[in-house]
């Protein structure tokens, strides 16, 4: 059995609309404006697993529902769900697995029933949680190439919500990258600088500073990348926002590929070149380091990014 199936395999109960029903009963119609017309905003969160505490620590979950909030409004749903509900049906949809181990949570909110491109409710909305491990690239790295495809501009499907529209963009590359034996797909935007990849933002090195595209580039307002960019800060490795071209992929000195599904990502090649050595890169090691000591509450001042799911 694959690890997905393995997971999949182990969801006992999903949040629908605010209950918990059993995985295999949740349904949307299939003329729902989330299906027909991809009227569905969402977020991932990870939740880690700290065993010297026996809890399980939600990252940064007020400001991923911030961002779904906001995701929301430019649906213009009727009747968008607080922070508050959702912040609850997340906790009690991880309580009733009773998933002990590094976990993932997907929560969707969407048009249900039956309607038109334009249909504003009823809104519907499920949180699925599975057991979800570090993905193995954390260690090894993985090569990308830049995709043919143009990031979806901010003034036709705009990349700074993460609604599931957007995703056709992302599969196009991420297939094409596929196709060509590379890990990941750099996607540039329409003034040909770097945007991001099909699921997380990029960083590079040069001259020992790392830089990523500004939240203008065409990018989702990524939480792992504003954490990233708090760490470096706070370990004195200096970082830059601003449009990157693509010539600079071949320049950097270290690189990566961030979000929360991939963590922290290293990037050995683009388009066949090696990034430095070809190896991660020191500076991203100790990034990695930083992050899983934050994600696992064992470094002091970040309490505050940590929700605890059993006794909270
Ligand atoms: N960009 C895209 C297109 C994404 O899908 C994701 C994953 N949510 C990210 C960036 C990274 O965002 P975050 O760090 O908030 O997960």
């Amino acid at each position: 059995m694959s690890t997905t199936e393995d997971s999949r395999a182990r969801i006992k109960w999903v949040s629908q609309n605010h209950a918990l029903v059993a995985y295999g009963d949740a349904k949307i119609s299939v003329m729902a404006p989330g299906l027909t017309f991809a009227a569905l905003v969402f977020e991932g969160f990870r939740a880690y697993w700290n065993e010297d505490q026996e809890e399980l620590l939600i990252f940064r979950l007020d400001d991923h529902l911030k961002r779904l909030q906001f995701s929301m409004a430019l649906l213009e749903l009727d009747d968008p769900p607080s922070s508050e509900v959702l912040a609850q049906d997340i906790l009690a949809t991880l309580r009733a697995n009773e998933f002990r181990e590094d976990s993932y949570i997907r929560l969707q909110v969407y048009v249900d029933d039956w309607g038109s491109m334009t249909a504003t409710s009823p809104t519907g909305s499920t949180v699925i949680c599975r057991p979800r491990p570090r993905a193995a690239v954390f260690e090894a790295g993985q090569t990308f190439v830049t995709s043919s495809w143009t990031r979806n501009a901010e003034n036709a499907s705009p990349p700074r919500i993460k609604a599931s529209a957007n995703y056709l963009n992302s599969r196009l590359a991420g297939l094409e990258a596929k196709r060509q034996g590379a890990g990941g797909a750099v996607i540039l935007n329409q003034n040909g600088t770097i945007a991001e990849g099909p699921g997380g933002c990029l960083f590079l090195m040069r001259d020992g500073v790392f830089l990523t595209p500004d939240v203008n580039s065409g990018i989702l307002e990524s939480i792992t990348r504003q954490t990233i960019l708090e760490m470096a800060g706070d370990l004195g490795i200096e970082t830059a926002e601003r449009p990157l071209g693509r010539t600079e992929l071949y320049l950097a000195e270290e690189a990566f590929y961030c979000g929360t599904g991939q963590e922290i990502g290293p990037v050995t090649a683009f388009d066949g070149r090696p990034v430095g050595t070809g190896e991660p890169g020191p500076l991203t090691r100790r990034l990695q380091a930083r992050f899983d000591d934050i994600v696992r509450g064992r470094h002091p001042g970040h309490g505050h990014w940590l929700t605890p799911v059993y006794n909270g």
